[in-house]
């Protein structure tokens, strides 16, 4: 980094941006005349109501975007991100170049690129690692409660009554090993019943 910018740079990455679906367009950062090399600009999302809901701040290189922008930004270990994404430029029919991302995961080319959980990724990708997420969460929680039917000495499965209180066990650990099931097992229901479309 370094050079005049830089100051500006810095600043501009402290700025929060918030997990939720971000689209970055290429062919709108080029029509609008931002791709020019050496050049730093911010892009920012808005929310309904006016106010700026995120924002990252984008460094354009020779042949290349460097992204840097801070998610959890509310949280404990709020992450500062710095995300190299290289540009293809392809020739038009009638003339010129046109940019496209490529995506830093399985490098085709893209016009749009989504944030997922901490970086930008094409839409297939994007998917991906959505679906990834959403099926380890639920294989976590069906383990989970897996194992503690079976630690009550009842069968694994989640569609059998919950086992009854073996004689040692407090009424407390007990209850409190019901609770934990009884919320998993319902959060496993609604992630199901939405993926259904119910
Ligand atoms: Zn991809």
């Amino acid at each position: 980094m370094g050079g005049s910018g830089s100051g500006r740079w810095y600043r501009t990455s402290a700025k929060p941006l918030v997990e939720d679906c971000r689209k970055i367009d290429v062919w709108r950062w080029h029509n609008e005349g931002l791709l020019k090399p050496n050049h730093l600009f911010s892009w920012a999302w808005w929310g309904r109501d006016g106010t700026q809901k995120s924002s990252i701040g984008v460094y354009v290189y020779n042949g290349f975007l460097e992204l840097s922008y801070t998610v959890n930004p509310k949280s404990q270990s709020p992450q500062s991100i710095k995300y190299r994404v290289d540009l293809d430029y392809q020739q038009c029919h009638f003339g010129g170049k046109r940019p496209f991302f490529i995506c830093p995961n399985c490098s085709s080319r893209a016009v749009k690129m989504h944030l997922g959980n901490a970086h930008f990724l094409c839409r297939k990708c994007h998917r991906l690692a959505y679906e990834c997420q959403r099926e380890n969460d639920y294989d976590r929680m069906l383990t989970k409660c897996q194992k503690i039917r079976i630690k009550l000495g009842g069968s694994p499965s989640t569609f059998d009554a919950f086992p009854p209180k073996p004689k040692r066990m407090h009424y407390s650990t007990y209850n409190k090993l019901r609770y934990t099931v009884q919320i998993k097992e319902e959060a496993m229901l609604g992630a199901l019943a939405k993926s259904f479309n119910f």
